[in-house]
């Protein structure tokens, strides 16, 4: 599931627009909406963990692999 985030002006900081992408850590299965409550991945069947990849839109930074383990 990707979840693109508009770019958010907080005053102090600018949070740029960015993408979060939430998939399964075992496989890397992108996980829906309906399946976030689920204890086992769809598509493994391994208990779900989710793992959440944040891609971050910005023209000025070169890409980082910006990657967050939850
Ligand atoms: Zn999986």
């Amino acid at each position: 599931m990707k979840t693109v985030k508009e770019a958010t002006d907080l005053g102090a900081a600018i949070v740029p627009k960015h993408e979060v992408e939430i998939l399964c850590s075992n496989c890397g299965y992108d996980v829906n909406e309906a399946e976030l409550a689920a204890d086992t991945c769809s598509d493994c069947g391994e208990a779900l963990n989710l793992r959440q990849n944040t891609k971050i839109y910005a023209t000025s930074v070169p890409p980082a692999g910006g990657s967050t383990l939850v």
